[in-house]
């Protein structure tokens, strides 16, 4: 494991949550979950926002609206009467310029008592209002004594939160985290410390942690562009450290004669596009010469980018070679599998998909076969990173939906075998500045057309007032046999909403059409999500009446990215206002795959202002998703597009991809130069670089340089 050499002035740091004071099993495992397992995960929990409790008023001069900290006396208690606990229990409170109330429903008498004792002194802080012409506090924010004054009546960070922590436990425990954050040598270069004015690590820590004002809050600070600056740069110099053993371990030349893969084109039903033939052409000779491919394919959805991966899959099997080709889900990596599969079997390939869900007797056996080179192509997920899979002799790698994954992990995956090219995929446009800085060269093939016979789907925007009428029109498609999927709203703030308005659909979908309708949403358990899928899958036309077939599925937003449902052929998005245009376009190049005629029904929320309504008709107007992007790009900020889980590189704890970018240069030109001054990092400042890789945890690549 990575964490064997970590340097020791980082033990406290690389604890566990848990080991801190007032951390629970319960909490501990909130935490967890929200920012990590170690110390060091909450001190990357920055603030997103700021609370000022330094108003102090006398009672008589309370200005009602703001967040006040009063010191008062304590002068009686009146518990809620007994069988009527919806009254609230009230503490009467003065200062010697007026009176307050202190306001608490369903609260424990014996409690409040004991820190609220009556004749005693306490500081509160909270909201003031006024009801019934008294000034009351309900459920103060903090209750302490006098000798605590300082630590309250002053300006709080804001921590952005879970469900069953509060701000003051997560505060408090950030704090304490803060306290064993050593001085830990510097690993930036002095001069441009001093030119950009940067504080030091821990200063920055220190200064991010306890913001003032909300330009503290602002990513472009100086605390806050160090420490990304920091982040960059760990990123760089392990994507170095990377590559550069992977040049040192090159190039073995991979040269078919295509036999393999004219043995597919001669089953396949359809003709090339010539983009999909220049895309193989391309990749195909890189995978000849001796230097190790690392080529990114882009190409929106629908494509065809599998076919050119199967391609180069090909050439390296009949080289003698194994494969290797990734998704991002599970369902992606079965929907992989089933369509390959049948292609490989008739040429005598061997072919097996291996997920996080395969455990146990099959488990083995699989990573048998790709040990003993006894399986050719492994599709699987992130699974296949795993140190425990050994390939016999590993040739390519391709990733699909390769932004879903960290640039790191995509890297590693490189390591499994000695000379291994990469394929990297994408139906999401990414400017070329941002991969060059990510990669470092990175070559790019583009699908620029649509396979013939791919109708655009026909995009129509209808009010959610309008429910009646859609419900008529599906009646229509189910009963000449159409498969249709409907998506429902993305609720943001909480998955379990998500799911309950799928939930609701569904029955109500149900209790009109019959049985034949399915639900699939992200809670699901992965036997689950694939059963469904491939009931839905089941063909439906001619005689075909397999009363396990579904014809409509209900769905959250699980499908998204490359499911592949030929006969699909119509979407209902719910609520299309509140995803991304590029997220919807995703979304209905999931039908029509066939070359049949399709239909994606955007259902928009009534109170839909112009802006937003002129917003959806991009999709009405064009089909093309690098158009869709760019103009995504304009409305949202590219912050949306690549910053965050949609598609971008969700991999980073500080950086922002647009905010930062101006620093993304000088970090991958920094790290050229450390590297190649010193390439297993055993300088000085080699070891203080070696500590900044454990912090912001890539210290896999230390492993490589270690293992020599
Ligand atoms: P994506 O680029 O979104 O991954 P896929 O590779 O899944 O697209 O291809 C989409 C669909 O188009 C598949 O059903 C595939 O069989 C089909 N397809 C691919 N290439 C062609 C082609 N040249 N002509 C017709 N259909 C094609
Ligand atoms: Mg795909």
């Amino acid at each position: 494991m990575p964490s064997q050499n970590r340097p020791e002035i980082l033990y406290n740091l690389f604890s566990s949550v848990s080991s801190l004071r007032g951390v629970g099993p319960r909490i501990g495992e909130k935490i967890e979950k929200l920012t990590g397992p170690f110390i060091i995960d909450l001190i990357w929990h920055f603030p997103s926002g700021i609370l000022d409790r330094t108003y102090s008023p006398e009672i008589k001069d309370i200005e009602i609206g703001r967040v006040v900290t009063l010191t008062v006396n304590i002068n009686s208690h009146r518990p809620s009467p007994k069988n009527k606990k919806r009254i609230p229990y009230k503490v009467f409170c003065s200062d010697k310029t007026g009176d307050i109330s202190l306001v608490f429903f369903q609260s424990r008498k014996d409690y409040l008592q004991k820190i609220l004792p009556v004749g005693e002194i306490r500081v509160v802080s909270g909201n003031v209002e006024v009801f019934d012409k008294q000034l009351q506090m309900t459920h103060p924010d903090i209750i302490t004594t006098t000798s605590h004054i300082d630590e309250v009546k002053k300006i709080h960070p804001v921590y952005p939160l879970t469900d069953g922590i509060s701000q003051n436990v997560l505060r408090r425990i950030i704090n304490d985290s803060l306290q064993l954050t050593p001085e830990i040598p510097e690993w930036l270069d002095p001069a441009l410390v001093n030119k950009k004015k940067w504080p030091s690590w821990n200063n920055a820590i220190r200064k991010t942690h306890s913001p003032i004002n909300v330009k503290d809050l602002d990513p472009l600070n100086k605390a806050r562009e160090r420490l990304a600056y920091d982040e960059l740069l760990a990123r760089q110099i392990s994507i170095q450290l990377v590559r550069g053993r992977n040049i040192k371990r090159k190039g073995l030349s991979i040269k078919a004669n295509g036999n393999l893969r004219k043995k597919l084109t001669d089953q396949l039903s359809f003709e090339l596009t010539n983009s999909q033939k220049r895309a193989i052409k391309e990749i195909v000779s890189d995978m000849a010469s001796k230097k190790r491919m690392l080529r990114l394919l882009q190409g929106d959805v629908g494509s065809g980018k599998t076919i050119v991966a199967l391609m180069s899959i090909l050439d390296a099997i009949e080289f003698g070679k194994q494969a290797a080709l990734m998704a991002p889900t599970e369902v992606l990596a079965h929907q992989h599998y089933s369509t390959i599969e049948p292609f490989l079997k008739k040429i005598n390939i061997t072919c097996a998909v291996l997920t996080g869900k395969d455990k146990g007797k099959s488990r083995k056996k699989i990573l048998e076969n790709i040990a003993n080179g006894s399986t050719s192509l492994i599709i699987g997920t992130h699974a296949l990173f795993q140190q425990e899979i050994v390939f016999c002799d590993l040739g390519i790698a391709v990733v699909d939906e390769q932004q879903r994954f960290g640039v790191h992990q995509r890297l590693l995956l490189a390591n499994k075998g000695i000379a291994v090219d990469v394929l990297l995929m994408t139906a999401t446009p990414i400017p070329r500045t941002l991969m060059l800085a990510f990669y470092g060269d990175l070559e790019e093939s583009t699908l620029t057309e649509k396979p013939k016979g791919h109708n655009p789907v026909d995009t129509r925007l209808i009010s959610l007032n309008r429910m009646e009428d859609v419900y008529k029109a599906i009646g229509r498609k189910l009963s000449i046999k159409a498969k249709i999927f409907w998506v429902c709203p993305l609720i943001e703030e909480s998955k379990k909403l998500d799911i309950s308005a799928a939930t609701e659909r569904h029955r109500k979908l149900k209790s009109i059409f019959g049985s034949n309708v399915g639900l699939i949403h992200g809670q699901m358990s992965q036997d689950e999500k694939l059963d469904i899928m491939s009931r839905f899958s089941i063909s439906n036309t001619g005689n075909n009446n397999n009363s396990n077939a579904l014809d409509l599925l209900v769905s959250t937003t699980v499908i998204e990215v490359g499911v592949d449902i030929p006969e699909a052929s119509i979407m209902v998005i719910e609520h299309a206002e509140r995803f991304g245009l590029s997220q919807l376009h995703q979304l209905r190049g999931r039908i029509g795959r066939d070359g049949q005629r399709s239909t994606c029904l955007l259902l928009y929320s009534n109170n839909l202002g112009e802006t937003a309504r002129s917003r959806l008709m991009i999709l009405r107007k064009t089909n093309d998703g690098f158009l869709i992007a760019e103009e995504d790009l304009k409305i949202r900020g590219s912050g949306d597009l690549l910053g965050t889980q949609q598609s971008g590189f969700p991999e980073f704890k500080v950086a922002n991809i647009e905010e930062h970018k101006h620093l993304l240069s000088i970090a991958r030109d920094e790290a050229k130069l450390l590297i190649g001054k010193d390439p297993t990092l055993v300088s000085s400042r080699g070891n203080a670089l070696k500590t900044l890789l454990y912090l912001f945890q890539c210290d896999d690549s230390i492993r490589l340089i270690q293992a020599g």
